[in-house]
């Protein structure tokens, strides 16, 4: 089943407004297994109107028209739809009673004469009854073609669509779609595509497609299937497969699972507690724990010690450490760890110091330059980056790499 949305309404066309419905509706009709190929944007003119309207029926069997249903002159979807497919208008006395009762429960509306143009459909046509409003959505059908007419309001629009249409399509369309998220922090995009290669070039259902995030990749496995227990049996052996390439670095395989929130997951699990000591990132990776409800059972406090002074004072680094190697480098990263441990009887310290610039590199030290180290079990991890970017995106980046230093030493120390 192939479907197609036409936008009316020269509102949009001029940027009045944001096409949030085509959104919407694309979203939905994913998920109910639809190819959608085509989306269109059309004023309010009825030739070209026309014209959208048949070039769309001739290549997809469901065309979804939203807006237009009003009842002033410039509203015209139904009259040109009807016009288009052969349908004659005709009063409905059911739609009519309904323009008449909303009005009867709206107080400050009033009726006028072209409000009765809504009660007129197109003889044959399904009309869905709606409940915000005087339009009625309108399915006409013929030859294995589908238009379906909704209001352009959204309150109006999302109930009709989701109570009627949703149930109208799903029985055209029996397929589902069904998708597994995997996510992966550690490797670029094009390192997960290189790795996954083999299975993206041979694989047609279920899909698999990549999006890149600040440090982290996302894989959506998706299946197109009759039911919810074929979509497992599809899915499970490659998401199995992918878990085997990518071991570790796969942080979670649910949806709504933000790497924070692994990682309090993980402290969690293992009954630890974190703390945080911060130069560049200024409380921004503490902010991201923060983000997690329920962290305080593992997060009681974090520093953001940004001069030297405040390392020392502290984090206890040492002042000659601070000399001789500098505030960015690896050995004031380790003690930053060390101390963040000291000070607060955590299990666990993750430490960062870094340039975010613009200003302030050297060829030795470039802007970018990071050093993060963990601290557990008397041990310490530091790892060096080289980020790209502005100051935010260094700074965010780091903390990205922060979290994932701190679950994989978790998972190190845990095994
Ligand atoms: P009305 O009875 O209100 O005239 P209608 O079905 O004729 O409804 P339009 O006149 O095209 O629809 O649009 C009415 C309002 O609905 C717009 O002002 C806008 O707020 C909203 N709207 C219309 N189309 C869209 C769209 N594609 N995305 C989001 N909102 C929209
Ligand atoms: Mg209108």
């Amino acid at each position: 089943m192939v479907v197609e949305l036409i936008s009316v309404g020269t509102e949009l066309l001029l940027g009045n407004i944001v096409n949030t419905n085509a959104q919407y509706l694309a979203e939905k009709c994913a998920l109910l297994g639809l190819s959608m190929y085509n989306q269109s944007v059309v004023g309010d003119n009825p030739a070209r109107l026309a014209d959208t309207i048949k070039t769309a029926l001739d290549r997809s069997d469901v065309v979804i028209l939203t807006g237009g249903l009003g009842p002033t002159e410039d509203d015209l979807t139904k009259e040109v739809c009807a016009e288009v497919m052969g349908f004659e208008l005709a009063e409905d006395p059911h739609t009519k009673a309904r323009i008449q009762e909303y009005f009867k429960n709206n107080i400050y509306k009033v009726i006028t004469d072209n409000n009765w143009k809504q009660a007129m459909v197109p003889v044959g046509a399904m009309v869905l009854d709606n409940d915000n409003g005087t339009a009625p959505g309108l399915i006409m059908e013929k030859n294995g073609k589908h238009a379906i007419l909704l209001p352009g309001p959204p309150n109006e629009l999302y109930p009709l669509f989701s109570r009627q249409v949703f149930p109208y399509l799903q029985k055209l369309q029996p397929e589902i779609i069904v998708s597994q998220m995997v996510k992966i922090c550690g490797y670029g995009e094009s390192q997960v595509e290189d790795k996954l290669l083999d299975l993206i070039d041979a694989q047609t259902n279920p899909t698999i497609a990549t999006y890149a995030k600040t440090g982290e990749v996302h894989l959506r496995v998706t299946a197109k299937v009759a039911s919810q227990e074929e979509a497992e049996k599809l899915i499970k052996p490659v998401v199995k497969e992918i878990k085997k390439r990518f071991g570790n670095a796969v942080y979670s395989i649910k949806e709504e699972e933000t790497l924070e929130m692994a990682v309090v997951r993980l402290l969690k699990k293992y009954e630890l507690t974190v703390t945080t000591a911060e130069s560049c990132t200024g409380g921004l990776l503490a902010g991201r724990l923060v983000n997690v409800p329920g962290v305080s059972e593992v997060f009681r406090e974090g520093f953001v010690t940004y001069s030297n002074k405040a390392k020392r004072k502290i984090l206890d680094v040492n002042k000659a450490t601070l000399k001789k190697y500098g505030a960015v480098s690896k050995e004031t990263a380790k003690e930053m760890a060390m101390g963040g441990v000291f000070a607060t009887d955590a299990d666990i310290c993750v430490a960062v110091t870094g340039l975010a610039g613009p200003d302030g590199g050297s060829e030795e030290k470039p802007v970018g330059l990071v050093y993060m180290a963990c601290y557990m079990n008397d041990q310490v991890t530091v790892e060096k980056y080289q980020f790209k970017g502005n100051r935010a995106k260094i700074r965010e980046q780091s903390v990205v790499k922060a979290l994932d230093l701190l679950r994989r030493t978790i998972l190190e120390q845990c095994k």
